[in-house]
């Protein structure tokens, strides 16, 4: 157990049973659950941000999404500064909680309201949680907001509506709406997938600022598994459910040690155009199965170019690399992975 973890999550598992209709219902058929989280792992320790990176339906969200307990756990436990946090259930309690942890979500188009100005966006979370004794005092808080995120002068930016604001301006204010409530830890999901990419920089950058100025650690969600040495300090790569590597993110981008995450790294671009990474594509082959049928053994043998027969029948277990750094491959550590393998 880290010592000054932040936040931890042991065993973290979301199962989520699929509806059944009125043929499969009257056949008695077993219901099928999609093991969207399948007991997971991580620590998170203070101003040291933790990325979650994978394909699409690899959990991620759902992990955000439990953290945040918009979704209840179906096993495990996490703890926020030792606090479990699973225990909570009162309403009072909750919103304590969700005061301290706050979300920002992938689509600032969406996740404004239309019909109110950026004052009333900003002023709402503190009128919910009772901040500010007056309008006036609201409003500075506001302000403050708004200089923290760098819309600047504030004046200008108060009685604007959404549509009238760019896509980056608009993550600024979704980013403004977190930290007015001064938050210990925001999950960030896919914060900057939606922007344009000449402003992406530009919000990861501030972002980063605040990490310092506003003391806040994020968990980022992100399918771009090449922000994340830049805004991270250590990351978790998920497949099917599971973390299936993690580790300090110098260590498993400079040295991934399950395929999959080998996979991911082939699909960056590379800068320079000698270099024959950057496919684009994930070099795998198949599609991600379905997470209402996991394969046996190790789940990502399907796909994987290094399988061996005994990587159907045996479900690895996290084999450590490097201080840190684990990897759940029966071969994690011996396979020497070449990055360049894509031709
Ligand atoms: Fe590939 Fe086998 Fe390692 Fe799984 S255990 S990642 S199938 S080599």
């Amino acid at each position: 157990m880290a010592e000054d973890a932040l936040f931890r999550a042991r065993n973290l598992t979301k199962h989520f049973k699929i509806t059944q209709g009125f043929f499969q219902k009257l056949k008695m058929e077993e219901k099928q659950v999609v093991r969207a989280v399948d007991g997971i792992d991580f620590d998170i320790q203070w101003k040291r941000n933790f990325s979650v990176v994978g394909e699409s339906g690899c959990g991620k969200t759902t992990v955000g999404k439990l953290i945040m307990r918009l979704l209840e756990p179906t096993d495990g436990k996490m703890y926020m500064k030792d606090k479990d946090i699973t225990q909570l259930s009162s309403k009072s309690e909750l919103k304590a909680y969700r005061r301290q942890t706050q979300i920002i979500y992938q689509d600032p188009f969406s996740s404004l309201d239309p019909r109110h100005r950026v004052r009333t966006i900003l002023e709402e979370p503190l009128q919910i949680h009772g901040l500010g004794d007056s309008r006036e005092e609201r409003t500075d808080m506001v302000m403050e907001a708004l200089e923290e995120v760098r819309l600047t002068p504030p004046e200008k930016f108060l009685r604007r509506y959404p549509h009238m604001l760019s896509g980056g301006q608009k993550q600024r204010v979704s980013l403004a709406r977190a930290m007015i409530l001064s938050p210990d830890f925001i999950v960030a999901d896919e914060p900057v997938s939606m922007l344009d990419v000449s402003v992406r920089a530009e919000v990861l950058n501030l972002m980063k600022d605040l990490i310092d100025e506003e003391d806040v650690t994020y968990f980022y969600i992100t399918h771009d598994i090449s922000t994340t040495r830049f805004f991270t300090d250590y990351i978790g790569v998920m497949y099917l459910g599971d973390m299936v590597e993690k580790g300090k993110v110098g260590d498993v981008l400079d040295n991934p040690s399950h395929p999959y995450t080998q996979a991911l790294l082939v699909a960056v671009p590379e800068a320079d155009p000698e270099r024959v990474r950057g496919t684009k594509e994930v070099p795998i082959s198949g599609e991600i199965p379905s997470g209402t049928n996991i394969p046996s053994g190790c789940r990502f043998h399907p796909r994987c170019p290094h399988a061996e027969e005994i990587c159907s029948k045996k479900e690895p277990e996290s084999r450590r690399v490097e201080k840190e750094h684990t990897a759940k491959c029966h071969f994690a550590g011996e396979i020497d992975f070449d990055l360049d393998v894509a031709k």
